[in-house]
């Protein structure tokens, strides 16, 4: 039986999503990779029980992460039931709706229906009552936001999502959808978005709109895929994303004028006494408006890793300078 680390909230920083009362880990643990079927379920077990060990107290999900689509669902389900469910309140568990999940014209985009329908199948395959965050997975051009931001109140005012979100809503996207769930009585508390050292279009705009309005940023993405660590330093090892999936990160990524600037980056690394990833993960941090960043994970060992980045968030302006030339 899983009995979790008595030291887990000993490290571990909780920062405030946005003007909200939530508050999410630093880091935080995604399943869009390595939580399918195709992966080992001990492996992915172990994965999330070090998590909460280290203090990562948030878990986040899709309705389509798998493979198949549902898999992961199902798989964090099957730990929530074996591990996790006596820590149930010490746990927030997100998912999402907006991308192709079933046939026809009601398993896909924004539309009340499929966002309404899609919650009640996330919370069969986890087996739970509600999930802490729901959100719309991305924007629709076609369905009215009243209409998206309607499924999101009546997730939450039927008890089945206790906080709702968006994610890759660009600023005035953000804005319209944060006043039409307003005028419902619902608060948008997030979005979640791309951003990383080598992603940095949300600083333009995005970050103001989401402290302007009291919202917190949930990072996704924040280690390019595994770019910004030391996995591709030496060609493309058999188990990485770009072999396993290769659909997402491909070979032709990792190109050489990349892995020379991760190799640079690792020299600051070095000297502030991180690793790669943990320098890619604290200068995210480095951004009031970020709530949590959330890292993927194909071992054990890279989850504590990335959990140890806590420990130097600090940067100084020579710092920063000097990460701004490489990344030019
Ligand atoms: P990352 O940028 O953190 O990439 C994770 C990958 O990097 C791992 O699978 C692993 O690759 C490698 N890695 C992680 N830590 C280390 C380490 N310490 N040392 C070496 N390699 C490491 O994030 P993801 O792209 O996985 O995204 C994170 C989460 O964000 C997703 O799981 C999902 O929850 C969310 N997300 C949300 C989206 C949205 O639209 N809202 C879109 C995409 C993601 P390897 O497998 O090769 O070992």
């Amino acid at each position: 039986m899983y009995i979790a680390d008595l030291n887990r909230y000993n490290n571990m920083v909780y920062l405030r999503c946005g003007k909200s009362g939530l508050k999410l880990p630093a880091i935080s643990l995604g399943f869009w990779h390595n939580f399918g079927y195709s992966d080992s379920f001990e492996n992915m077990r172990e994965i999330v029980k070090k998590a909460f060990d280290l203090g990562i107290t948030h878990f986040d999900l899709a309705n389509n992460y798998g493979p198949p689509p549902g898999g992961a669902e199902e798989n964090f389900g099957r730990i929530l039931k074996f591990d996790l469910k006596p820590y149930r309140d010490e746990i927030i568990i997100s998912t999402k709706a907006g991308y192709k999940m079933w046939d026809g014209p009601y398993g896909d985009w924004g539309s009340k229906k499929y966002l309404l329908a899609s919650l009640d199948q996330s919370l069969k395959r986890m087996n739970l009552d509600y999930v802490d965050i729901f959100y719309s997975h991305r924007p629709d051009p076609e369905t009215p936001i009243e209409e998206t931001m309607e499924a999101l109140y009546q997730a939450v005012h039927s008890g089945k999502a206790l906080y709702a979100g968006i994610s890759n809503y660009n600023p005035e996207q953000t804005k319209t959808a944060y006043s039409a769930a307003k005028q419902m009585g619902l608060k948008l508390i997030v979005n979640q978005v791309r951003y990383s050292m080598f992603a940095r279009d949300v600083e333009n705009g995005l970050f103001d709109v989401l402290e302007e309005l009291g919202m917190g940023a949930v990072i996704y993405s924040p280690l390019a895929q595994g770019l910004l660590t030391d996995r591709y330093l030496n060609g493309i090892p058999e188990d990485s994303r770009v072999k396993k999936s290769g659909v997402f990160l491909k070979e032709s990524d990792i190109t050489p004028e990349k892995i020379e600037k991760v190799k640079k980056l690792g020299e600051i690394a070095k000297r502030r006494g991180q690793t790669i990833s943990q320098l890619a993960l604290s200068w995210i941090l480095r951004n009031k408006v970020v709530a949590s960043v959330i890292v993927g994970a194909s071992k054990v060992s890279q989850i504590e890793d990335n959990a140890g980045c806590i420990n130097n968030l600090e940067f100084s302006e020579q710092e920063l300078r000097e990460i701004d030339e490489i990344l030019k």
